[in-house]
């Protein structure tokens, strides 16, 4: 089994599909997708590379001790930067499309996701200058990883609770191309929905021990990370305590056949 998570930024995993990637990390293969650099717009590149430190330091947490090694990976004729462990059975995939919002002072959001989805911009081009997306060539690239890892299980943002005011654009336009590339993926597969920032209007629905262990997990990750406060603001000690999401079955084939009957 195959489990695909695409992330927005460099922690939605730790916080927002979790405790359910950490179940997955004990028994499967995962591969990690970051669609975005998780840059907050901070001009410097040391910002956005250690959040890339950051989440293999959470990983390697919950994999109790990991070595990673650099590798590329080739993914509709992009050459893709990506850290592996475990030998080979973890990874993690950084695409490293401009971050949509910033948190700097004094400068605009990029609204790459955003720009590209709605056509206003052609392609966007990777912070750290190896690719460039269009808006079908972000979906494509999506569409071939899942392909390539034969993924049983792919987990995205859940497009449904955004952008309503509550939560990052990023989240929510990486969970629609995530749920369009997931259309191009003819294996069967369960697709996992996960909502975002709107959890905390919801009922905590995971239990102390898997909070306590979150937050450990999130330490590691947070040390890499100054825009994140400690100790932790309410909001993500909020966001910690809940992790909400929708489950439904994509079967390509059967749903080809429904069409055809159905024309
Ligand atoms: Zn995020």
């Amino acid at each position: 089994m195959s489990h695909i998570y695409v992330s927005a930024h460099e922690d939605d995993d730790l916080i927002f599909m979790s405790p359910t990637l950490a179940e997955d990390l004990r028994r499967l293969r995962v591969t990690t997708v970051y669609v975005t650099a998780g840059d907050a717009g901070n001009p410097r590149a040391s910002y956005w590379r250690g959040r890339e430190e950051g989440i293999k330091a959470a990983y390697s947490v919950m994999l109790g001790g990991a070595r990673w090694e650099l590798f590329s990976y080739e993914a509709a004729g992009r050459e893709i930067a990506g850290f592996s462990a475990v030998g080979g059975k973890v990874r993690l995939l950084f695409l490293r499309v401009p971050d949509g919002s910033s948190l700097v002072k004094g400068l605009p959001p990029s609204k790459a996701l955003q720009r590209l989805w709605d056509g206003e911009v052609e392609e966007v081009g990777s912070l750290d200058g190896a690719n460039t997306y269009s808006r079908q060539g972000l979906i494509q690239t999506l569409a071939t990883i899942m392909g390539k890892e034969e993924a049983e299980v792919v987990s995205i943002h859940d497009p449904e609770f955004g952008p309503t005011g509550c939560d990052h654009i990023d989240h929510y336009y990486s969970g629609v191309f995530a749920h369009e590339a997931q259309l191009l993926h003819e294996r069967p597969h369960t697709l996992r929905l996960f909502r975002g920032y709107s959890v905390d209007l919801k009922p905590q629905n995971i239990s102390e021990e898997w909070c306590r262990y979150k937050r450990m997990v999130f330490e590691a990750y947070a040390h890499h990370d100054p825009f994140v406060g400690k100790p932790f603001s309410r909001l993500y000690e909020g966001w910690l305590r809940r992790s909400y999401y929708r489950e439904r079955r994509h079967d390509a084939e059967r749903l080809q056949i429904e069409a055809r009957q159905g024309s």
